[in-house]
């Protein structure tokens, strides 16, 4: 092999190698909404290859993650064709290349001095939504830019999207496009509930949005408060010609166009924009990733026309997360309230993203690890898409590494509350403590939980009282919870130096009349309240429906738990060992005793279906798509997302396609509609 020849070789593996990372990091991002690296370094990495590309033409692929638009679409949903391509935007960080992205259009286009309308840079998931006679008639992901999902459903649970426009110069049929967002408080309460059950929390705003709406459950995206931003009109024979009079007549219909947008003429105007946001976007209420430029009379646009993957007449500029740097003072430990050790840098305070800072997450040990993290260190901290600070790189002191007395900090071994010896989660990258009943932040962060209102709803009792109450010993389990008397509560209790808590008659009697009350909250929250490590409120009622009552979950194997749908190994052995633990067994006797649900009503419980599997394709007249796939669940059957041979009904609406028809008939599986469902189902 001559020299010529090795080289080509060694580039070849070099753009294969990096098309499969972009690949997997594509997947990671787009369809597990959970990314291994940072936008950064993927677009880092996706600038190498492009660079490549285009120097070595005869390695290029059309397949190639530089030419294709990043999402996929999900089984789960209907698909739908968008009548024009979503596509995505070339991006840079770099203001040079915006000036050289303004000089090409001026130069194709042969014209100075350019009209731009620039935009904010939503940080969501891209949305289509389509309307014909003033209706929303369907919302669609952009999924792999060609074919997106169908999430009507779901997307009719944000209230600022209208269903019905308002004013009456709307065309009989357009398609408005947008970004859905998740704004940071809505995102911040979500993520801090995420932890507190046990759940691993989502690594930023864009990826819990992309998330949410991918679930099947409509009422659960509805309790997420999303919100959408809305930027882009398409549609033939609109009467405005230029950009920023759609989003004016957007705005009238009933649409959220914040004035956000800014028309300007030419570079100057561009690069004001920028450095205004630059500093100003900390103060905005959801996260932004960069600024978008478009150009603002929409002739151009058919002129310059559009790659296979952006359009030739925009383009985003992207912000740099921002950085500080700060020294090391220690690091802490953070008991949850399932156990979970979170360690946490504390440092120097120094300003960053419009606060003060001093302390960021270090996550866990194999974060702890990867950083390498050593006592004197410089910390670079980092406040981009999330508004959480967090530590991305440490710097070791030079003067102590000479001397080779650099001193790694090892995570801890021991609880740093009760002692007990941590135990190292499997498949998970935490370590927690399994002193379960004894440990005091778990006792009362466990406590908290129970009495939320998602679990016994006795909130009128509220964080800091039920502090007071375990402190003074009146409470000492969920059990004695239940023999409280109004006088027991009332009174007025130091809780620190600063603190008092006062508890008056008519509060005391809120607080025991709640807990009264609680004795008549469904089996499937009282499981969720008793704080199960990894047992959220969707798992909660998953084990509640499948069981039936907590003696059959008792019961279980930890390989019967495992086959239920939705119940990974992780989560089989954290109930398995709940309910193995003798204490625990002896709690729930005397909840029992009590009066507490530890059962399904007969109402709640449903076998019709069960065992039956179906497939739901079309349209329906009485239910929407996501309710008849619940009424299945909810009557014990199961929804599967194709056909085989052992699917047992199609439940056939309108508009079905033929071809599921004919694959039905071949595989002779009974072909149900609408009707013979609900007769099925009474
Ligand atoms: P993008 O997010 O960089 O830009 C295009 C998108 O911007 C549009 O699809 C639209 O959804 C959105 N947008 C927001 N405000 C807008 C506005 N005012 N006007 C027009 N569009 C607006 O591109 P993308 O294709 O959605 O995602 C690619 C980017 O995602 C990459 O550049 C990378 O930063 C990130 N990514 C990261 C990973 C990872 O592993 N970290 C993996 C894949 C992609």
């Amino acid at each position: 092999m001559n020299s010529l020849q090795s080289n080509n070789q060694n580039i070849e593996e070099l753009i294969l190698s990096l098309r499969s990372s972009l690949e997997r990091y594509n997947y990671e991002y787009y369809v597990l909404d959970k990314p291994s690296v940072d936008d950064i370094e993927f677009d880092r990495l996706m600038r190498q290859l492009d660079d490549l590309e285009k120097k070595y033409p005869q390695f290029d692929d059309v397949y190639s993650p530089t030419h294709r638009v990043g999402g996929e679409v999900n089984k789960e949903f209907n698909q739908v064709t968008h009548q024009y391509p979503m596509l995505s935007l070339s991006n840079t960080y770099s203001k040079e290349e915006i000036i050289d992205f303004v000089s090409r259009a001026e130069e194709s286009l042969q014209k100075k001095n350019l009209q731009w309308v620039c935009e904010l840079k939503y940080d969501g998931l891209a949305i289509s939504l389509l309307y014909e006679n003033g209706k929303l008639v369907r919302a669609a992901t952009r999924g792999n830019g060609i074919v997106g999902d169908d999430v009507t459903s779901n997307i009719k649970t944000i209230k600022s999207i209208p269903l019905r426009l308002q004013d009456t110069d709307y065309p009989n049929k357009f398609e408005i496009r947008g970004e859905v967002i998740f704004p940071h408080e809505a995102f911040f309460e979500f993520n801090q509930k995420r932890i507190e059950n046990g759940e691993e929390p989502f690594a930023n705003e864009r990826n819990a949005a992309s998330g949410s709406l991918k679930l099947q459950n409509s009422s659960q995206v509805a309790e997420r408060k999303l919100d959408c931003y809305l930027y882009y009109i398409i549609g033939d024979n609109l009467l405005q010609t230029t950009h920023a009079t759609r989003l004016q007549a957007a705005k009238r219909w009933g649409f959220k166009v914040e004035n956000y947008y800014s028309v300007v003429d030419g570079i100057d105007g561009i690069m004001h924009f920028i450095t205004y946001w630059e500093k100003e976007r900390e103060r905005l209420p959801f996260a932004t990733d960069g600024i978008v430029i478009k150009l603002n009379d929409t002739k151009y646009w058919n002129q310059l026309g559009a790659t296979s993957k952006s359009p030739r007449w925009a383009t985003a500029f992207k912000f740099k997360a921002e950085q500080a740097e700060s020294k090391l003072l220690n690091v802490e430990y953070q008991v949850g309230r399932t156990g979970i050790i979170t360690p946490v840098a504390n440092f120097e305070p120094v300003w960053l993203g419009g606060t003060w800072v001093k302390r960021a997450t270090l996550n866990n040990a194999e974060w702890m690890q990867k950083l390498n993290l050593c006592e004197g260190d410089t910390l670079i901290i980092e406040k981009g898409g999330e508004i959480i600070p967090k530590i991305v790189e440490c710097k070791h002191d030079e003067e102590l590494k000479k001397q080779g007395n650099l001193l790694p900090i090892q995570f801890i071994t021991q609880c740093p509350q009760c002692g007990t010896i941590l135990v190292n989660e499997e498949e998970q990258s935490g370590r927690y403590c399994p002193n379960y009943n004894h440990c005091q932040p778990q006792i009362l962060g466990r406590f908290q939980h129970f009495i939320s209102k998602r679990a016994m709803n006795i909130e009128s009792l509220g964080g800091e009282k039920m502090r007071y109450l375990l402190h003074s010993g009146k409470v000492t389990d969920f059990v004695s919870l239940y023999s409280l008397t109004k006088w027991q509560i009332v009174g007025v209790y130091k809780i620190d130096e600063e603190h008092k808590i006062s508890i008056q008659e008519k509060g005391a009697y809120n607080i025991i009349d709640a807990i009264e009350k609680s004795k008549n909250v469904p089996f499937e929250r009282v499981l969720y309240a008793l704080g199960i490590r990894y047992i959220g409120e969707v798992t909660a009622k998953t084990l509640a429906r499948h069981f039936k009552n907590i003696k059959n979950i008792i019961n279980a194997t930890q390989e019967e738990l495992q086959n239920v749908k939705d119940i990974g190994l992780t989560t089989a052995k954290s109930v398995f060992d709940y309910f193995h633990n003798e204490e625990n067994l002896l709690q729930i006797d005397k909840l029992k005793t009590i009066g507490l649900n530890f059962e399904m009503a007969n109402s709640q419980i449903n076998d019709i279906l069960q065992g039956k599997s179906f497939v739901v394709s079309g349209v329906f007249n009485t239910f929407t798509r996501e309710g008849i796939k619940k009424a299945i669940e909810d009557n014990g059957g199961k929804n599967v997302s194709s056909l085989s041979s052992k699917t047992d009904f199609l439940l056939a609406g309108e508009k079905m396609g033929p071809e599921k028809r004919k694959k039905a008939e071949q595989l002779e599986i009974p072909i149900i509609n609408e009707d013979e469902f609900i007769q099925m189902i009474q």
